[in-house]
């Protein structure tokens, strides 16, 4: 994305609303006749539960591969995408703003989800719009919420896809390099890592207590892909050179980055599965019952966002430290998971009452140790 073309390039051409749309055709046909393991969600507010298709994984690959086919038999650019990286953000901009306004005419109309809560209109327009009416809106027995948070959950599969064409352009350009090498393989194993995981995923803050509205179709749809891959783009046009000594560095904080986000979120995966289930080879401690405060759920409370934040900064790494831009990532995400602790604070304290207050007193750490 060259930040230094006219603004003509933002004007969304027909090749990028082909683009768009051969994504969003693929994903359904293929997201509802490929086989996946099929997951319980959360039981909501309204009693009711519903139910996903984990086949995120098998979806990406066999995408990945058939645009690898497509490429070598030379019917499409491998660098589509960086090619035109203005013209399809502002095409997927568009799109997403269309896909809100259809949600908030449904949300508003329907006032009986068999499958879901009510909707919550509160009458404030840019509110609803913004945060949306329904939490689980359904259209042609697709759930639109997983549809969208899986799709591009942080704009997995587009980030992917991106990054890819990225690397393509990289090496057409001859300027694939150690830094380049390193952004690509740790995003590519985040996102893999993502969909090898996809069930925890169900039982997550956007699934269960987002409601879908602008904020998180705009995050998954255009937010999440184009700017998680603000450091691939850079590095096409900024050479670094990094040292043995940073690149060991680097990987560092990209494992353990790693092995607290994923071992905390499976720690609470499993804990609601099963609350007798071992954490780190002893039983649980429990409080009241409902919360587990051992492992990493007994360091802070929410060490998963810690991991989360390491790993953005690994991914930034790679860029070195002469320009602000590349960390553009780790810092929105620690002003969004700053902003998202607080909420999920309040919304477990309303929830657990007493529960929560002693959870507090035994782990009064919110994101990261003596610190904060
Ligand atoms: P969590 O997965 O931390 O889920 C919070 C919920 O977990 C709470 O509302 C509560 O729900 C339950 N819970 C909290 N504490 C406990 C406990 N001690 N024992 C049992 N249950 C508990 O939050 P998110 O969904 O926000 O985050 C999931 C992952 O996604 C994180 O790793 C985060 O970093 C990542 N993320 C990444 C973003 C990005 O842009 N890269 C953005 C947002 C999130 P309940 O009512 O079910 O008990």
């Amino acid at each position: 994305m060259d930040l230094g073309l006219p603004l003509s390039a933002l004007i969304p051409s027909w090749t990028s609303v082909g683009i768009l749309a051969a994504f969003f055709i693929y994903l359904p046909i293929f997201g509802s006749i490929l086989p996946g393991k099929v997951v319980p969600g959360v039981v909501l507010r309204d009693g009711t539960r519903l139910h996903y298709r984990c086949n995120g994984l098998l979806s990406l690959v066999l995408l990945v591969a058939a645009l690898g086919i497509a490429a070598k038999m030379e019917v499409l650019s491998p660098t589509a995408i960086s090619d035109r990286g203005l013209d399809l953000l502002s095409t997927t901009f568009l799109f997403s703003f269309l896909v809100t306004l259809v949600l908030y005419a449904t949300g508003c109309n329907s006032r009986n989800q068999g499958s879901s809560l009510k909707p919550h209109v509160t009458g404030n327009l840019i509110h609803d719009w913004w945060f949306g009416i329904q939490l689980n809106p359904q259209f042609l027995g697709i759930d639109l919420k997983f549809f969208f948070v899986r799709a591009n959950k942080k704009g997995m599969m587009g980030w992917l896809l991106i990054n890819l064409s990225v690397l393509a352009r990289s090496i057409q350009d001859a300027t694939l390099n150690r830094s380049m090498i390193l952004y690509q393989f740790f995003c590519a194993f985040y996102i893999l890592d993502y969909f090898v995981n996809e069930e925890y995923m169900t039982s997550t803050w956007d699934i269960i207590a987002e409601r879908l509205g602008f904020m998180l179709v705009f995050g998954d749809l255009v937010w999440i892909p184009f700017t998680f891959s603000i450091q691939g783009w850079w590095l096409l046009k900024n050479k670094v050179e990094l040292t043995t000594a940073a690149v060991i560095a680097n990987c560092f904080v990209f494992i353990i980055g790693y092995l607290v986000f994923r071992g905390a979120n499976k720690q609470k995966h499993v804990f609601k599965k099963n609350p007798k289930a071992l954490i780190w080879g002893r039983p649980p401690k429990v409080i009241g019952g409902k919360l587990l405060a051992s492992g990493y759920w007994g360091i802070a409370r929410h060490s998963n966002y810690l991991g989360d934040l390491l790993l953005a900064l690994s991914f930034s790494l790679p860029c070195g430290i002469s320009s602000p831009v590349p960390y553009f990532y780790p810092i929105y995400l620690l002003i969004l998971l700053i902003w998202r602790e607080r909420r999920d604070e309040a919304r477990c304290a309303e929830k657990y009452r007493e529960v929560w207050a002693e959870y507090r007193r035994l782990v009064p750490w919110r994101i990261l140790p003596y610190v904060y």
